[in-house]
């Protein structure tokens, strides 16, 4: 990876597993001007998995997934932080039961409604009024 700001070669001066996130964080330094910055590696589930509706097909969006869930937990102060470690949950689920990669899309809102009504019974609900396809309360 090249440096954001000189566009020089850099290299690795830290890194963890997010075990939680399912991430690599890596502390990078670029060898000309010293700049240091974060970086985190991830799975490109968009590439893992395919989202099957009525009638077409598209690659999975996690960020449509995190938004939706940030959305209904909106209530709590830390709702994006577990917004992105419930897509973790939920992708790592959907992939147990995915079908040579591919998942219906009512799988995803269900799974989704499943992990968050573990999590938050409100974050449910406000999600299952967004979502026709989930269980009824
Ligand atoms: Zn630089």
């Amino acid at each position: 990876m090249v440096c954001l700001y000189c566009g020089s070669r850099t290299e690795v001066v830290n890194s963890r597993p997010q075990k939680r996130l399912n991430q690599t964080w890596r502390r990078r330094k670029c060898r000309a001007c010293d700049a240091i910055f974060t970086t985190n590696e991830s799975i490109d589930y968009s590439a893992a998995i395919i989202v099957k509706h009525k009638a077409h097909l598209e690659s999975f969006e996690r960020d449509k997934l995190l938004i939706s869930l940030a959305a209904s937990l909106g209530h709590r102060t830390s709702a994006v932080a577990d917004a992105a470690a419930l897509v973790a949950t939920i992708t790592q689920k959907l992939l147990i039961t995915a079908v040579n990669g591919s998942v219906d899309v009512k799988d995803i809102t269900n799974k989704a409604y499943d992990v968050l009504s573990r999590f938050d019974t409100l974050a449910a609900a406000h999600y299952s009024a967004y979502h026709n396809d989930t269980p009824q309360l």
